[in-house]
């Protein structure tokens, strides 16, 4: 049933949505009715076409190291886990994984990892320069935490961009989410990653143990507020070898609704289907797709350490061999009528 509220909020979606208020937000994320939810992700849907276009942004994910010094509650692969065995890819092996990518077609590489000090920031710079020498590509560095000096190092490296999820907006459940850990420095990274010229991802999980509709109206204000050029929304999944192992994972409507209003909200940044949402459901990152998402990163870890870069369990695609992943996400965005970006797909914000 449409309320009164319910038919303003929505026209404020269509007309100006990038002003909604903390209150409309929450109002949207509280909507379970499923003709108003249709309407709201059609909304998103024109806005993302609008935006961004047809085109579908294909980022290939490279997980070269699951040795991680943190400890957050969620993740499988945190230092507290001693029954994961642990894995770490050449320099060499990275290298010709990425230029193989590139070759393949893809116009992004993502370096993904745990919190591996043994990449110290001349290694990974010398892997984001050899990469740069051998493909045109653009590269995107997801490594956590670092200083500020080895942040700017790896910039004058040659890496055009950095993902480090916020998970969280509420300093609190943040707090109690990642020992050792602290929001304030988190934000101030993704500060200092945009002064320095990176194009800054963000994002985070939804359904976390806690988590309550405002905290989420608080994640999709903070993007818009530190103007992300790229914004991560997922499900929260229970690994059995962490201590969040007995809360129930995120759900996917509430996932879908949070990619929608981050869509409207946000305007242009990218937003990706993510994988973690593809995992819930097996058409998750289709919907993610049709509400608000541009942007798809297929998995091209080699397949022999796949299996162990385990953030949470049943992770789409973890068995299959690389090719065959990224020619499916191919198939799958052409049968939706969507294209395959040609280009960087750099940053659209100014
Ligand atoms: N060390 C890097 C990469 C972390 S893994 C960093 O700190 O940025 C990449 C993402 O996986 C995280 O940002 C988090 O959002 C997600 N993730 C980790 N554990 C998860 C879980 N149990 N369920 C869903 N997503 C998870």
């Amino acid at each position: 049933m449409q309320t009164e509220i319910a038919a303003h909020v929505l026209n404020k979606c269509s007309s100006n949505g990038s002003l909604l208020n903390k209150e409309e937000i929450i109002e949207v994320l509280s909507w379970q009715d499923e003709a108003l939810l249709e309407r709201l992700f059609q909304i998103a849907d024109d806005i993302r076409k609008n935006q961004c276009g047809d085109d579908v942004h294909l980022r290939a994910l490279i997980e070269f190291s699951n040795h991680c010094s943190r400890n957050c509650l969620y993740c499988g692969i945190r230092r507290g886990n001693k029954k994961l065995e642990r894995y770490r890819m050449t320099p060499d092996e990275i290298v010709d994984t990425a230029v193989k990518a590139c070759s393949a077609g893809f116009k992004t590489i993502v370096l993904q990892s745990g919190e591996d000090t043994w990449f110290a920031a001349d290694k990974v710079s010398w892997i984001v320069k050899a990469i740069k020498d051998r493909a045109g590509c653009a590269i995107t560095l997801c490594i956590g935490e670092r200083t500020l000096a080895e942040y700017e190092v790896m910039k004058k490296a040659g890496a055009d961009r950095y993902l480090i999820k916020y998970e969280t907006a509420n300093p609190d459940l943040y707090h109690a989410l990642h020992p050792e850990m602290d929001y304030e420095n988190r934000i101030n990274i993704l500060l200092w990653l945009k002064e320095m010229g990176y194009q800054v991802g963000g994002g985070n999980m939804v359904g976390l143990p806690g988590q309550t509709l405002e905290d989420l109206a608080d994640d999709i204000i903070l993007a818009r507020k530190l103007n992300l050029d790229m914004m991560g929304i997922g499900p929260f999944i229970p690994h059995s070898e962490t201590p969040l192992h007995d809360f129930p994972g995120g759900d996917l409507k509430m996932v879908l609704k949070t990619v929608a209003v981050s869509r409207i909200v946000t305007l242009n940044s990218h937003i990706p289907a993510t994988t973690a949402t593809g995992t819930i459901d097996a058409e998750g990152r289709q919907k993610a797709l049709r509400c608000g998402a541009n942007v798809i990163m297929p998995n091209l870890t080699p397949a022999k350490y796949r299996k162990l870069y385990e953030i949470y369990p049943g992770k789409k695609c973890s068995d299959e061999e690389p090719g065959r992943c990224a020619g499916c996400i191919k198939t799958m965005v052409k049968s939706m009528g969507r294209n395959i970006a040609p280009d960087y797909g750099h940053s659209l914000k100014n």
